[in-house]
């Protein structure tokens, strides 16, 4: 287990210098790649045995913001999706902005909120670009889409616009796909990712037309799991449903989600039922415990992955725990629903911590779901108990191999999964994890893995499902989906549920989680 990490209260100087030397501040070493994953800046200064650029590396916190208001039921508001009295934001918070001062003279400095009712002050991070365009080179989107300005304006450059003249933020900020690739990108230490999220936060929750079409379709998006619970009561019905004729057709019409797309289907029985019927834990251990987050699709689309997750965690002498917990708030960051991500970041801090006090760490199936618990969470609201979380939250694999023999288990092992093209979704990448499930396997009698490139697979959560940006996501993931189809495999292997149904989009291939090859070979 690992030891709690520092208070919430690191000042952003502080915080601001982390970030230049250390772009992933919650991800432990010990369970990162053994070789560096892509975006090594080329200016001589990386350290490949710290994993990130060379300087004075410190664990604390960036700083955290706390604009969302609880919605205090329905989802969707009280009176519908159409209501504009759905305003996810405090009533008369306000942006507040002094166009007299010059952002750049620390004389005149007065911290930026951007984002209502919070306390974060980004400036440090726009200070410390210097227009190298690194991450605008990175940016998947900016590469397909000639109206995205890319990452160092969406960053930087609107919150220098913003200090100086009171501007609004740019609607460009919504063509943005949180894929987090600018992050790495970054030899600066910019906080892109998180100055992405304030200012998609502000201009959803300021400037976005709540009664527009697209506004009703994000928060449909946003709010999976509200659907897919209601689904999965009646799972046949809501998968015959799904499948008929002219579905697609009449979503894309009515609501503008894209067509082309096969809705993902429910599981008859959900893994949290499968926990119940089975009666829980067959293992008791004070000494090792994990409480996993199965996060919205391995409870109600792909069951067998959590299941593989208890089996694994089981044959190592873990106790499981299954604690009630909501969407890890991925796609509401992604679509600036911030007020929505709070709702269900309050349950998951709450219930995971009690976790944590009865000696569990965290483990998510999803990459990013663990980037969310252990980074946008602590970056982006104040609530308590969540420096103890993002501390003690892992990835599944990466958790095995920093806290069991997983490689001499492996190695011990043998399956007959044959040949499995895979792919690092972006939120492992930024996690220092883009190599793991091909360092694991590299051992394991009866599997080869294919590692199909650093490229994007395009769908980045909601970003894919939206019809207008349909085409770039085939156009972004075009590489990824050639890389599969050379590999000598016909079956595909990701971490991240979405990536895996875009894979299967575009290749027709089968996909697998690592977690199920770990299942096959440990326990059979
Ligand atoms: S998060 Fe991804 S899509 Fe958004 S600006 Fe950064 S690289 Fe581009
Ligand atoms: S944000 Fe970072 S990568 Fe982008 S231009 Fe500025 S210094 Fe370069």
């Amino acid at each position: 287990m690992t030891d709690d990490t520092s208070d919430t209260n690191e000042t952003s100087e502080t915080n601001g210098a982390d970030r230049t030397t250390d772009p992933q501040p919650r991800v432990p070493d010990q369970g990162r790649d053994e070789q560096p994953a892509v975006f090594v800046p080329d200016d001589g200064t990386y350290d490949d045995t710290t994993g990130g650029d060379t300087g004075d590396a410190s664990d604390a916190a960036r700083p955290a913001t706390d604009g969302g208001t609880e919605s205090d039921s329905w989802p969707l508001g009280d009176h519908g999706p159409l209501s504009p009295d759905d305003d996810p934001l405090p009533d008369g918070s306000e942006v507040a902005a002094d166009g007299a001062a010059d952002p750049l003279d620390p004389g005149e400095y007065d911290p930026v909120d951007v984002f209502p009712g919070g306390d974060l002050d980004l400036r440090e991070g726009a200070d410390s670009c210097y227009k190298c365009t690194s991450c605008d080179t990175s940016c998947p989107v900016a590469e397909v889409d000639d109206d995205f300005p890319g990452p160092k304006f969406q960053g930087p450059e609107q919150w220098r616009l913003k200090r100086k003249e009171d501007a609004d933020i740019d609607d460009s900020i919504t063509g943005c796909s949180n894929c987090m690739r600018c992050d790495d990108a970054c030899p600066s230490g910019v906080p892109l990712s998180q100055m992405h999220n304030e200012a998609r936060g502000e201009y959803v929750t300021e400037q976005m037309d709540k009664l527009s079409r697209e506004y009703v379709r994000n928060r449909i998006l946003s709010n999976y799991r509200l659907f897919a619970e209601a689904a999965s009561k009646v799972p046949r019905l809501a998968n015959a449903v799904t499948s008929l004729p002219g579905v697609g057709w009449l979503g894309e019409k009515v609501l503008g989600v894209a067509g082309e797309r096969d809705f993902p289907e429910f599981a008859t029985q959900t893994f949290r039922e499968w926990w119940q019927e089975r009666g829980g834990a067959k293992v008791s251990n004070s000494d090792k415990r994990i409480a996993y987050f199965h996060g919205c699709y391995s409870n109600y689309n792909t069951p067998e992955v959590g299941k593989a997750v208890v089996r694994v965690f089981e044959s190592f002498g873990y106790e499981v725990m299954v604690p009630p917990q909501k969407c890890s708030g991925t796609p509401m960051f992604a679509n600036g629903m911030l007020s929505d991500a709070r709702r269900h970041a309050e349950t998951n801090v709450r219930e995971l911590t009690d976790a944590i006090a009865d000696g569990a760490d965290v483990i998510a199936s999803c990459t990013s779901c663990s980037l969310s618990l252990r980074q946008e969470y602590p970056e982006l609201f104040d609530i308590e108990g969540i420096d103890d979380l993002a501390a003690h939250t892992y990835e599944t694999l990466e958790y095995l191999r920093i806290h069991e023999d997983l490689d001499g288990a492996v190695a011990d092992s043998e399956t007959d999964t044959g040949e499995l093209a895979y792919h690092a979704p972006c939120h492992a990448r930024n996690q220092g994890l883009a190599r793991q499930a091909v360092e694991t396997f590299r051992e394991l009698d009866g599997v080869s893995v294919t590692d199909v490139g650093d490229s994007c697979s395009g769908i980045s959560g909601t970003y894919g499902w939206k019809a207008e940006k349909y085409e770039y996501s085939m156009e972004i993931g075009a590489e990824m989906f050639e890389e599969m189809e050379e590999a000598p495999a016909e079956t595909g292997m990701t971490e991240c549920p979405t990536c895996a149904s875009q894979m299967e989009h575009g290749t027709g291939y089968e996909i697998r989680h690592p977690v199920e090859v770990l299942e096959e070979a440990l326990v059979g």
